[in-house]
């Protein structure tokens, strides 16, 4: 299994590192606007957010709050149908949990990064806007945990001997997932899976304390902490997804987007060019006399037929919703579907160790997964997964050291830590299901709170839940379920 799930993330906002900080209610019309150049580049160099009226109220037909990849996706789709439509973004940014940024001279992503031309949402808006995928460049080496510490090895000998271990971890997936995008679709083989662990599944396999070290560490990582935590049917449905093979689950992980995730953004608000208006957190979302008003922490009401509701599932439980949450939503927001402590970590090294990858044992390293990215001028980067809320990841010594107990020793120039789980507008990172979720929580989650008010996310995607795909694929279905399509 090629690990590089989660690496990736872009550093400092663009407009504040510019220093123009966009005033309080900046408001970007896209339309010709020039608030997100064409390339990413440009974009991160120089935004520009255009300050004009948006919307009068009456003329408004959709409100959507948030402008991540669900988000700004439901907004093209409203767009493409003639609709008037206004994104009401927390941050003075597009992106949300995608952030494409530069640290030690290279594009970085400090969000969701990975994705594979065989994911449907992907494939279609890479070929849409002409987008061109850079892909990663082969590992020279892999340290992998044993019971006398970590060992290198070749990628071919670790990778064989994750996937002959992953294989037999997933046996039966080909069944209970016969249709991965139709997660449910055999839901009589799932109630007693999906109450099911992966710490549960790793046991029921009765592995060598050898074997399981080598895979635990990912069970536990995607989990969000400990193999307990996840759920089974959530890292099977990927794996199905994929194709149930290792190579094409290793494949999801290893291609980029060239000009980083903004540029897909930015391509699709150019196109569509609803009104964004930036530094809005939406406090609260009322309907009544065939309006949904939706008012700011700022106290500025905003009103439309219809509200898309495209912030993270974790953050659900922040705004006041009118009428209340259904019970799925309720049980979703307080049990929250994205993992909680979610770190990546840039890491600048001097000497470099090449293209090391490194994975510990589940608790064998605050930072148990560690993959390398560019050369640089000065030397290497790497980057880096926590989910220990105890690793302080800007402190370059405990970093270090966390790295060290993988076996890879590095002279660190700088690092650059993104928390995403101490974020209040994300409150969690990648998402991923906890045992039990899909069969109590799907399908009622994706319903509508009102005919009126529209759920989109990644995390609650039917199917690649987490991932850049899943974002798009509920962005276009909360699109005609708002427009009434569905
Ligand atoms: C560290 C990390 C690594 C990842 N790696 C990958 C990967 O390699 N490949 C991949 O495909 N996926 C990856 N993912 C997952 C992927 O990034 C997400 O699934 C996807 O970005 C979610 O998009 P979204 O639009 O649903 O949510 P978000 O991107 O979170 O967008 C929600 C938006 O709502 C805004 N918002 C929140 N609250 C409010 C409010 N009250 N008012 C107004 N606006 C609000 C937020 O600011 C944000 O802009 C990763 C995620 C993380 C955190």
């Amino acid at each position: 299994m090629n690990t590089d799930r989660f690496a990736g993330a872009a550093a400092g906002d663009a407009a504040f590192r510019s220093g123009r900080r966009p005033s309080r209610r900046t408001v970007l019309k896209a339309a010709g606007a020039t608030a997100l150049a064409a390339s990413a580049a440009s974009a991160l160099a120089a935004p520009a957010y255009a300050a004009e009226e948006e919307t009068e109220d009456t003329a408004r037909d959709f409100i959507v709050i948030g402008a991540g990849f669900a988000g700004v996706t439901a907004a093209r789709e409203l767009r493409a149908r003639g609709k008037k439509v206004t994104i009401l973004e927390a941050r003075s940014r597009v992106g949300g949990r995608t952030w494409t940024d530069t640290f030690g001279g290279q594009l970085v992503e400090v969000g969701g990064t990975w994705v594979e031309p065989t994911q449907p949402n992907i494939s279609r808006e890479l070929k849409r806007y002409n987008l061109a995928l850079e892909e990663d460049e082969p590992l020279d080496r892999m340290f992998l945990p044993t019971p006398n510490g970590p060992k290198a090895f070749t990628p071919e000998a670790g990778g064989a001997a994750m996937g002959a271990l992953f294989d037999k971890f997933f046996e039966g997936s080909r069944q209970y997932f016969e249709r991965p995008f139709q997660p449910l679709y055999r839901a009589d083989l799932l109630q007693k899976l999906d109450r099911m662990s992966l710490r549960d599944r790793l046991n029921e396999l009765k592995l060598s304390p050898a074997d399981e070290m080598l895979i635990n560490g990912q069970t536990a990582i995607y989990s969000g902490g400990a193999s307990t935590d996840g759920a089974l049917t959530m890292l099977a449905q990927w794996w199905s997804l994929a194709g149930w093979t290792n190579q094409g689950w290793s494949d999801t992980q290893r291609y980029r987007m060239k000009t980083g995730t903004v540029g897909m953004l930015t391509a699709m608000i150019n196109e569509s060019k609803p009104t964004v208006v930036f530094n809005a957190p939406v406090a609260s979302v009322a309907e009544s006399g065939g309006r949904v008003h939706v008012t700011t922490r700022a106290g500025k009401t905003y009103s439309a037929k219809g509200v898309v509701v495209a912030v993270p599932v974790n953050v659900w439980h922040t705004i006041k919703f009118t009428p209340g949450l259904p019970a799925a939503h309720t049980a979703a927001a307080s049990q929250g579907i994205a993992v909680k402590n979610s770190v990546k970590i840039w890491i600048h090294a001097r000497n470099g160790q090449g293209r090391v990858y490194g994975q510990a044992a589940e608790g064998g390293s605050p930072i148990p997964m560690f993959i390398p990215y560019k050369k640089t001028a000065e030397g290497q980067l790497y980057v880096g997964f926590s989910v220990d809320p105890k690793l302080d990841a800007t402190n370059v010594a405990q970093v270090k050291d966390a790295v060290r107990k993988l076996g890879v020793d590095l002279d660190i120039i700088g690092v650059r830590a993104q928390n995403w789980g101490a974020e209040e507008f994300s409150r969690g990172g990648w998402a991923f299901r906890k045992p039990g979720q899909l069969t109590s929580l799907y399908p009622d989650v994706l319903n509508q709170l009102t005919s009126r008010i529209t759920f989109a996310s990644g995390d609650i995607a039917e199917g690649w839940t987490g991932f850049l795909d899943g974002a798009i694929e509920s962005g276009m279905r909360a699109a005609q379920l708002a427009n009434g399509e569905m």
